[in-house]
């Protein structure tokens, strides 16, 4: 338990400030670069101080937090043989992990087929479920998009078999600062975008975007490496994923930069919205968006319809792993969104999109 928030959440507050960095990319001209890493548009950093961190996690271990859920994370078999189709669609594998088929295109978001996500594989938050697809089961990827690179996002042995059993053929677009670390480690055909940098593969649109977040995966290496979110436009599907984000207005942002691609105020036809993660607020706001914040979200991006991932898989925080559907729920009802437009999927569901 005390070992749990090493992951993704911990790492990168001790010895934060002791090293200096020279940051490679930087350009005085993009306001999110900083001569020693990254920082976010609408606030400077995600920067809590260690004892915060501290704080937070002996009031979870006193308070007994998360409490249990209620329900298991619900699952479904995966239909492998519609997935051969490549019809335009959404399939949760658990977590951040999903597969979207759009323009003819495999396309997986942060997999993590691990059983721990975690630097060390004994130890550090450990899935409730499996994946919903085995990466032996997956079609041929085309292309992964990675948002950041915290253990429940960047599960490098995941990464590593992805290109593997491609024979590199599979692209990986990774945000700044990720192709060095992701190539030490033998990963093939890693192509690395800034914030509004546009990438075409095979007539589909990769646009890496803003969100606020952070990144650290280990001591020392607190914002040296880009966040990021993806907006992706097929000729058949106009997808985002936001990875890991506090509510900002980035979203808004993001729909203004792209505003040229939306059809009848419709920007996505679908997103995938973190819904999970959120709790306690005084710790978790600036970081990760609660139910009603990715609620906000779905409206400032102008998505037709959003699915709620980063849930019910991996117990980072102190909600109860299947609270995020229940206050997805009610944050609907209480900002008149109505349910089959902003709903979660089973883990191994395949969900069609109809533009
Ligand atoms: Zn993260
Ligand atoms: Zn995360």
């Amino acid at each position: 338990m005390a070992l749990r928030p090493l992951c993704g959440l911990a790492a990168g507050w001790l010895l934060a400030g002791c090293a200096t960095h020279v940051n490679p990319y930087y350009d005085a001209s993009k306001p999110h670069h900083a001569p020693d890493g990254f920082r976010n548009n609408h606030i400077a950093r995600v920067n809590k101080p260690f004892s915060d961190l501290v704080r937070w996690r002996i009031a979870a271990i006193r308070d007994g937090l998360p409490p249990p859920a209620k329900e298991p994370t619900p699952t479904a078999a995966p239909n492998l043989a519609q997935l051969q189709q490549r019809q335009p669609s959404v399939t949760w594998i658990g977590h951040a992990s999903t597969l979207v088929q759009c323009g003819g295109l495999n396309v997986l978001t942060d997999p993590v087929f691990s059983e721990r996500a975690s630097p060390l594989d004994f130890v550090g938050p450990k899935r409730a479920q499996p994946p919903g697809i085995a990466l032996a089961d997956l079609p041929p990827i085309d292309v992964v998009v990675i948002s950041h690179n915290h253990y429940d996002h960047l599960d490098l042995a995941s990464v590593r078999a992805l290109s593997d059993r491609s024979d590199g053929r599979t692209l990986i677009l990774v945000p700044l600062g990720l192709k060095p670390f992701l190539e030490r480690e033998g990963v093939r055909n890693v192509a690395e975008m800034d914030w509004w940098d546009r990438r075409v593969v095979g007539g589909v649109e990769f646009h890496l975007v803003p969100v606020q977040h952070w990144s650290a995966r280990g001591l020392g290496d607190r914002n040296q490496t880009l966040w990021g979110g993806w907006a992706v436009f097929a000729p058949d599907l106009r997808w985002y994923f936001s990875g890991d984000t506090g509510y900002s207005r980035d979203f808004a942002d993001t729909r203004a930069r792209l505003a040229a691609k939306a059809r009848d105020g419709v920007l996505f036809d679908v997103a995938l919205l973190a819904i999970g993660a959120y709790e306690p607020r005084w710790f978790m706001t600036e970081q990760h968006m609660n139910p009603a914040e990715a609620v906000q979200a779905h409206k400032d991006l102008g998505a037709r319809r959003s699915v709620g991932i980063h849930w019910g898989t991996f117990s980072l925080t102190d909600e109860p792993l299947d609270a995020p559907p229940r206050d997805l729920a009610a944050a609907r009802r209480a900002m008149g969104v109505a349910d089959e437009d902003f709903f979660v999927v089973k883990i191994g569901e395949t969900r069609t999109i109809a533009p």
